[in-house]
């Protein structure tokens, strides 16, 4: 008999990974002794340190109550595709009906419906790096071939041209984000338009993530849709998640060319065969709000930014690039000469502070780590300090070293 590998699992889900495993230790390190009752301030992952309020609970038990709670029709009910088709509308200006969208679970789920969607077996597919940890294993679960576009901290974490269309050449789909997790770059104007130069010259899909859109610290938040024919080339990623606290709910959408949206309905039957009803009425109800609630949401991190500015001014160990929006802080800790993953284990160690290390977000980000804003501004000023007081302890060792 062959010794063929028949019943091992597939090569897509034994090379899912992708990132480099050692960054994530910290991280596992950090859930353990949490487990074990350590106090630890956890500052690893975006989850919102609020529930969901509870108005929407309230709608969520109603819609159930009411008996929403059987199958429902798979690209989402058609009050919440409009609610979202109005609400990309009034903050892009390009015309959006709900024949543009369909309800996900999640961003993620919009994220992997619009790659199993675009991409053939072997399809190079490009991410912006550093990138949001699921995006390579998204890729390669498509069936795509990740390729990573260097984002470096000289260019403010942003894409450069050059290298744009150095790994345009022969791709299928590129995915970025704006506000971007884990940098708090905001891509202004000029580099969404050389994104969408690249993507037409190289006739690319692009698949702009969004899901940050609600937590703007600086400048303007553009959807790249919004940019000259590139409604008909573009996927955009949405959430309830960041923006209305409701992240455990799983749902979100993606929006883009109705003729595509449309043909998404038999893709979306074999993955979720549609997203809980009470949810998704839970889901308007929390977006008939409006911004009053977005900001009411994304205002305890604007406060945390700005306490995370000034306890951080004048501290030269660490070096923060101000993020421009999303709720995370990337931290320079070069000057120490450790790497992120090895900064970020002893300040676990040392402090108890958990924090993930720039290296899990890919090499561009490497000798920094990332912050999670979620904790109230005592304690993260708090925690800052420590770190900046850490930091300059590691680095006056390293001079005393040199
Ligand atoms: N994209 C980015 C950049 C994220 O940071 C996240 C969540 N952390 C997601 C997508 C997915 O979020 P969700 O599935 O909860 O909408």
């Amino acid at each position: 008999m062959k010794s063929g590998n028949h019943m091992q699992l597939s090569e897509r889900v034994r090379h899912m990974s992708g990132a480099d495993a050692g960054a994530w230790i910290p991280y596992y390190r950090a859930r353990e002794m949490i487990e074990a009752g350590e106090t630890v301030t956890d500052l690893t992952i975006g989850d919102h340190d609020i529930s969901t309020s509870s108005d929407i609970l309230e709608q969520m038990h109603r819609s159930a109550m009411g008996g929403k709670t059987g199958y429902t029709v798979i690209p989402g009910i058609r009050s919440l595709r409009d609610a979202v088709a109005e609400r990309i509308q009034s903050r892009t200006g390009v015309p959006t009906t709900y024949q543009n969208v369909v309800i996900t679970s999640g961003g993620q789920g919009a994220l992997i419906a619009a790659h199993l969607a675009l991409l053939d077996a072997g399809d190079r597919a490009v991410y912006g790096e550093p990138y949001y940890p699921t995006y390579p294993g998204t890729i390669s679960a498509a069936g795509g071939t990740p390729v990573a576009l260097p984002m470096r901290p000289e260019n403010g974490f942003r894409p450069h041209a050059d290298d744009l269309d150095r790994v345009a050449e022969g791709t299928k789909t590129i995915l970025f984000n704006s506000p971007n997790n884990p940098t708090g770059a905001v891509y202004p104007l000029s580099t969404l338009k050389d994104i969408a130069r690249t993507a037409a010259k190289h006739r690319l899909w692009v698949i702009s993530d969004e899901v940050y859109d609600t937590q703007l610290w600086q400048g303007e938040h553009i959807s790249i849709r919004s940019l000259p024919d590139m409604a008909e080339r573009t996927f955009v990623i949405g959430s309830m998640s960041k923006g209305y606290a409701m992240t455990g709910s799983r749902v979100g959408w993606l929006a883009g060319p109705a003729a595509r949206i449309s043909a998404l309905e038999e893709l979306l039957t074999v993955v979720n065969f549609g997203i809980p009803e009470f949810i998704q009425e839970a889901a308007l109800y929390a977006l008939n709000q409006g911004s009053a609630l977005e900001r009411r949401i994304a205002e305890p991190y604007r406060l945390r930014r700005q306490a995370a500015l000034d306890v951080l001014a004048g501290r030269n160990a660490v070096r923060l690039l101000p993020p421009d929006g999303a709720m995370y802080l990337m931290l320079d800790i070069r000057s120490t000469g450790l790497s992120g993953t090895d900064f970020s284990t002893r300040l676990l160690d040392r402090e108890q502070i958990a924090v993930m290390p720039g290296e899990s977000f890919g090499r561009s980000a490497a000798g920094h780590i990332r912050i999670a804003m979620t904790t109230g501004e005592t304690s993260l000023a708090d925690a800052l300090d420590r770190i900046a007081g850490f930091a300059e302890a590691l680095a006056a060792q390293k001079n005393e070293r040199d």
